[in-house]
């Protein structure tokens, strides 16, 4: 749920910023876009704590050298330098950028591997019977959880599969049974700890990236209507204008202004104008809505849309389909020439972009074009090719 006050999101965006508390996550479109800010969020993490343990096990290796007896010795080190390798070769995969959507999946195995051979250090010294520290087990769990670099279910995953296999180890080493359940019960509580720590840790990133994505939203959208503002917009269209410029795909450049819309305010107030200024834009929403296309309030009482890969008779009857939108909605205006009704003029260009043409010119032919519709009486279009 949002730290923003409720009522500044409509239900359906309420919807989207909830976090599913057993499932942990969001509803599908933002957490495919959750998922990739995580990943660059844990990358790094994953990196620290694949070197930390590297040097540690380095270190156990060295220890072991001098204490573990001259009997297991070896295979205790054959098992260290397994969990270094498997190690080392994950921290080396994580530099490759075409292995980074796959690091959760690469982590989760080496640190499940690792689990596996701490398991069976543990196991050589029990069935040897030169038993040696079982706490190792513990914080080879701890480490799952605590380095923040394993995802809330990834990381359970390789606790909870620790906890089930090293128990079968030692019952196959003959581990007397009230040792083993002690061990057992330990062990699964630092799982249970374990896990609620790592599912608050993933919650509060998941809050923390709802917020930031709310705020971002309220910075790109004009207040009274919620299509783009004008900087937002201003971004948006140069990304839009760039790749258009690339793969050589027409572009409609739409300036749409409200008619008489200070004479509208004067006779019915400024709270009637909003309303208006809203059904406009809801009706330039309803026509703008492949992923690619732009529709945002450019100023006081005027629109602009954009369209991508738009041949322009196609454009061109988006922008009837859009007088007739206004038109239906038949809001009285008596005090317009144009109609008796709230009606539109509109510019527009339709062009194929290409390198060196400036985006703000054609906008200025568009505005151009608009001025050319105001003087044909209002309530209509013009439309360029360019
Ligand atoms: P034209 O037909 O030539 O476009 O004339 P117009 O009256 O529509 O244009 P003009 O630029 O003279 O006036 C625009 C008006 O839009 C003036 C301003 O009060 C009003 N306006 C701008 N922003 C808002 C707003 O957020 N709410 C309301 N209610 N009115 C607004
Ligand atoms: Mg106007
Ligand atoms: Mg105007």
């Amino acid at each position: 749920m949002s730290f923003l006050k409720k009522q500044l999101l409509s239900d359906e965006e309420r919807a989207v910023y909830r976090i599913r508390r057993l499932t942990l996550r969001f509803a599908p479109q933002l957490e495919s876009q959750f998922k990739k800010y995580y990943e660059v969020i844990l990358l790094p993490r994953i990196r620290w704590a694949f070197g930390v343990a590297i040097m540690v096990m380095l270190a156990y290796a060295v220890l072991d050298h001098f204490m573990i007896p001259d009997l297991i010795r070896r295979e205790v080190l054959l098992l260290r330098l397994a969990i270094i390798l498997a190690l080392a070769l994950g921290l080396a995969v994580s530099f490759i950028r075409a292995a980074r959507p796959y690091m959760q999946t690469i982590a989760t195995l080496v640190a499940a591997l690792n689990g596996l051979c701490v398991i069976g250090i543990l196991f050589v010294g029990s069935i040897n019977n030169t038993p040696l520290s079982y706490e190792g087990i513990i914080l080879t769990v701890f480490y799952f959880y605590c380095t923040g670099a394993l995802r809330m279910y990834m990381a359970a995953a390789c606790g909870w599969f620790v906890c089930i296999c090293y128990p079968l180890a030692e019952m196959v080493a003959g581990m007397p049974p009230k040792v083993l359940l002690m061990r057992t019960i330990f062990l699964a509580t630092a799982n249970v700890i374990g896990t609620a720590g790592a599912y608050f840790m993933e919650y509060a990133a998941r809050q923390s990236y709802a917020l930031s994505h709310q705020l971002h939203e309220m910075a790109s959208r004009d207040f009274l209507t919620n299509l783009l503002n004008r900087r937002a917009f201003s971004d948006k269209v140069e990304i839009l204008w760039r790749q258009s410029c690339r793969s050589q795909q027409m572009l409609a450049i739409a300036m749409i202004d409200v008619d008489f819309f200070k004479r509208y305010n004067d006779s019915y107030g400024h709270v009637a104008g909003d309303e208006v200024l809203k059904s406009v834009a809801s009706v330039i929403r309803q026509h703008t809505r492949r992923p690619m296309d732009l529709a945002a309030r450019y100023g006081g009482e005027e629109f602009i849309g954009v369209w991508h890969d738009l041949a322009p008779e196609a454009a061109a009857r988006i922008i009837e389909e859009i007088h007739a939108g206004i038109q239906a909605l038949a809001i009285p205006h008596a005090q317009s020439e144009a109609a008796g009704i709230v009606s539109l003029s509109v510019g527009m260009v339709t062009l194929m972009p290409h390198q060196g043409q400036k985006f703000e010119n054609v906008l200025q032919l568009a505005d151009a074009a608009l001025y050319q519709a105001k003087d044909n009486g209002r309530n209509g279009s013009v439309i360029r090719a360019m």
